[in-house]
């Protein structure tokens, strides 16, 4: 096994970690010992671009930001994956993002490659002219290095559709060319039925099928009691699909704290209609009174350990969101269901807590973010079909692509554990295994 890559980026580190402890556990090199020499290859981006933006702020100063694009991976495809725009952001969070993205996108069977960019520019308490003149000085810089068949963006924390559009408009301004060169499009530009409601309604489909899977059809998500974390978009249509498939959704939040419900019934679709509301004029739970009165707000806090009794939760804020301490906690509330909406929401320790407890056969699944949340790549990739074809594809038709790759996600990550691991006890597969051995196996093929 080669040895872990020695870097200063912490969470590239642990990202490469935990694929590289998959296949080192499990028996691929031993079946596939000309494979190995792929690892050292694809830790590596194909290539890195850093840029600086220059923008005018709505009092007419110059103010700079840096932007970057990794273009991670092309083996299987052009070059694929959000942007995000978030003080936060810096080149060891892009390379994690990035990397996640090459499984993640092998896994939707779509012929995409990965990539991720973004800025550390904050649209929080900025005005909609100057995130509109941000997002069209950062594509000046970005037009060059993508494109329909070259890299392919979309939205990701920070970036929503109406940015997309900016950032699209730009491009089809300095290229004269309308093409897919983006993801997450409005309708009327090009975007795709589902995107939107895509990585939530994707994360609850995986979810489904877990339980079903687990139970052997004698249990499904109705009933249930699932804790979210987050409020964007991805944690707004899990809500939405858990509401609408008759589960208790007992927590959402933000950066500044959490709602928790106060006598079990849980968010109603009003509640997280009018989060939505909230959210699209950047404000944060804190601000609204209704809610604050209906929910207990808790101001600082992550949702895990304040919801008492739960069956499944859904992390949907961002990297590293449950704490090992906080995953030992929802182990012995009797979570049975971990399935994760952002990207490595799980600590290194969380991922070892839920481990341990479904190697020991105590019945528990947890499923990381590059199986379990994409659906939101997936449906880009069904817009791009539609972008190279000029055509539109129903509602209906979206959403039923959208549960077949869910599905087909589900089934490969766990076949893959099932071929390449050992049974688990009271034969519980490990999804985290399973989802980065397909993963790599599909990439690696191709390389
Ligand atoms: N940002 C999303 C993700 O993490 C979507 C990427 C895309 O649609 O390209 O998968």
């Amino acid at each position: 096994m080669s040895a872990p890559v020695k870097t200063l980026e912490p969470e590239f580190h642990q990202a490469y970690n935990e694929l590289v402890s998959s296949l080192g556990t499990s028996k691929v090199f031993t079946k596939h010992p000309e494979l190995k020499r792929v690892l050292p290859v694809i830790s590596i981006p194909e290539r890195t671009l850093q840029f600086r933006v220059t923008w005018e702020d709505d009092e007419g100063n110059c103010r700079i930001n840096t932007g970057y694009r990794i273009q991670f991976n092309s083996a299987l495809g052009p070059y694929k994956g959000g942007l995000r725009f978030h003080p936060s952001v810096n080149l060891s969070v892009l390379k994690f993002l990035g990397f996640e993205q090459i499984f993640k996108n092998a896994l939707t069977g779509l012929p995409m490659g990965g990539g991720k960019g973004g800025s550390d520019f904050d649209p929080k308490g900025k005005s909609d002219a100057e995130i509109r003149r941000f997002s069209q000085a950062f594509m000046r810089q970005l037009f060059r290095y993508v494109g329909a068949r070259t890299d392919v963006p979309a939205g990701d924390i920070g970036v929503n559709g109406t940015i997309v559009n900016y950032l699209f408009g730009e491009y089809k301004r300095l290229r004269n060319e309308y093409t897919g060169v983006l993801t997450g499009k409005h309708m009327l530009t090009g975007g795709s039925n589902v995107r939107p409601e895509a990585t939530g309604y994707g994360v609850v489909y995986f979810v489904s099928h877990m339980i079903e899977h687990a139970t052997k059809g004698a249990e499904s998500l109705a009933g249930k009691r699932v804790a979210i974390s987050g409020s964007g978009n991805v944690a707004q249509y899990a809500a939405l699909k858990c509401i609408d498939l008759g589960a208790t959704v007992l927590s959402m939040s933000d950066s500044k704290g959490a709602l928790v419900t106060k006598d079990g019934k849980g968010f109603t679709a009003e509640d997280v209609q009018a989060i939505m509301a909230l959210k699209a004029q950047r404000k944060s739970l804190s601000s609204s009174e209704a809610l604050c009165s209906k929910y207990s707000y808790l101001e600082g806090e992550r949702p895990w350990i304040r919801v008492g009794k739960v069956d499944v939760a859904i992390p949907c804020a961002t990297q590293n969101e449950i704490s090992g301490d906080e995953a030992r906690h929802l182990v012995a509330s009797g979570c049975r269901f971990v399935a994760e909406g952002s990207n490595m929401s799980s600590s290194a320790e969380a991922v070892d807590v839920f481990e341990t407890s479904r190697s020991k056969g105590e019945g528990l699944w947890a499923a990381p973010g590059k199986a379990s949340n994409a659906g939101g790549v997936a449906v880009s990739g069904l817009e791009m079909a539609q972008n190279a074809s000029f055509s539109s594809w129903s509602p209906e038709e979206v959403d039923s692509r959208l549960r077949g790759i869910m599905k087909s996600i589900f089934e490969q990550s766990l076949n893959a554990a099932s071929e390449y691991c050992d049974a688990g006890v009271n034969n519980t597969p490990s999804l985290i295994d399973g989802a980065n051995i397909a993963g790599f196996l599909r990439v690696a093929r191709a390389m």
